[in-house]
């Protein structure tokens, strides 16, 4: 089953109107028309409805860093799925180690925010990763399969397909340590094989499973040839044209 390679660039809290709108504009251009693999963009929310002009009619698509899994009401501060469709978002990051880490989001927070999600028909992109710690000690798989099923806790086989799943080793992003072709492909056949227990193997073999971890255009190719590497999350390359396109182009096509 062929899955088709998501490149996501996460913006992070970095940008402002003005070169958030020029960053996109030149990953439109450098996308074209109908590229191989698929491209998101995810700025800050403040910047979504800026960046949704510069890749409206293209194939560049949005997406948001976080919801707020709620309908409208007394929430100040938040954003939730339908504001996020509303302007123009097809995708959204959910549990990324930062906010984890940061903002102390629990499996049982991310598994929520998922429904909100995909209730309101966004993809949700669920991030899962070890600490450099929790490697050594030789629990990666343990810590990735209590990840996943807390964070999917609820999620029905007839819905599975249509989510995202970000590996996201913590010692790997934003410290320029990127994990071995080999490791990174042992932790997305080890998800695979685990999405296949929960759900089934034909839907294992549809949800595509991203790498996300210092990636940049000298590392991408051989990530994204992995048979079981889908795509890529990218923070601090996807701030940069020429960074961010040269991972686009070096991966395989579908
Ligand atoms: C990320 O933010 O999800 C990420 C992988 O960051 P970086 O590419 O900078 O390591």
């Amino acid at each position: 089953m062929s899955r088709r390679i998501l490149i996501a660039g996460n913006w992070k809290m970095n940008m402002r109107a003005e070169s958030g709108a020029s960053l996109a504009k030149g990953i439109v251009d450098a996308v074209g028309k109908s590229p191989a693999v698929e491209v998101v963009l995810c700025p800050p929310s403040v910047y979504l409805s800026g960046v949704a002009d510069a890749v409206v009619g293209t194939p560049v698509e949005l997406g948001a860093q976080n919801l707020y899994a709620a309908e409208d009401g007394a929430f100040t501060g938040e954003v939730n799925a339908s504001m996020l469709t509303d302007v123009g978002c097809r995708f959204v990051i959910l549990g990324h180690s930062e906010r984890r880490q940061l903002m102390g989001e629990t499996d049982a927070c991310v598994a929520k925010k998922l429904h909100a999600a995909l209730a309101g028909n966004l993809v949700p992109i669920v991030c899962v990763g070890e600490t450099l710690e929790q490697r050594e000690a030789d629990d990666t798989e343990s810590v990735i399969e209590t990840q996943i099923r807390g964070s999917l806790e609820g999620l029905d086989e007839a819905r599975a397909a249509n989510i995202v799943i970000a590996y996201e080793p913590v010692w790997a992003i934003g410290t320029g340590k990127t994990a071995s072709k080999e490791q990174a492909e042992a932790v997305h056949a080890f998800i695979r094989e685990l999405l296949g227990k929960m759900f089934s193997t034909e839907v294992a073999e549809q949800i595509r499973i991203q790498y996300g971890g210092s990636v940049k255009p000298g590392n991408a190719e051989e990530l994204l040839s992995q048979p079981n590497i889908d795509g890529a999350l990218v923070g601090g390359a996807s701030l940069k044209v020429d960074d961010f396109a040269g991972i686009i182009n070096a991966a395989p096509s579908a």
